[in-house]
């Protein structure tokens, strides 16, 4: 099983890392606070991104490409 964004994906990521970047209460590397939820469907790996740090979650799968 291999898990890999594509660039729509990988935009939509860096644009929730960029609204996540918490500076006010995380000092590590950048992106050490957010996770990446990856779900195999029987059509393809739907993908999500969560922010530890408000708990937000988001779905960034490109379904164009499905
Ligand atoms: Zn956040």
């Amino acid at each position: 099983m291999k898990f890999e964004l594509n660039e729509t994906e990988s935009k939509k990521a860096e644009e929730f890392l960029e609204k996540h970047r918490h500076p006010e209460v995380y000092k590590g590397a950048i992106g050490g606070h957010i996770n990446f939820i990856f779900t195999p469907t029987s059509i393809s790996d739907a993908c999500s991104i969560h922010c530890t740090i408000c708990d937000a979650e988001e779905n960034i799968t490109d379904y164009s490409h499905w």
